[in-house]
């Protein structure tokens, strides 16, 4: 795991938690409450979420070029077409 990759995870580890103490509170308080915080908790980890996916793709990528060199990308992309 690179520096980037580790750094992803451990930051991933704290807002998950930040996220699930908030939503907790929410639902401590009113289940109304709780419904709107979960909402308000979904809305702003889609975009983090296809952010991270993007980054870690790349991180990918990059490793796959380096193991297999920049002709040997098919080895990378071969179960993909397959899932088609
Ligand atoms: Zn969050």
């Amino acid at each position: 795991m690179n520096s980037i990759s580790m750094m992803i995870f451990l930051g991933d580890i704290l807002h998950n938690l930040g996220d699930g103490l908030a939503i907790g509170a929410a639902f401590s308080s009113t289940w109304v409450i709780g419904v709107g915080t979960s909402l308000a908790v979904f809305c702003h980890e889609l975009p983090h979420e296809f952010g991270k996916c993007g980054l870690e793709l790349s991180v990918c990528f990059k490793m796959c070029v380096k193991i297999f060199g920049r002709s040997g990308m098919i080895h990378c992309l071969q179960p993909m077409r397959m899932n088609r």
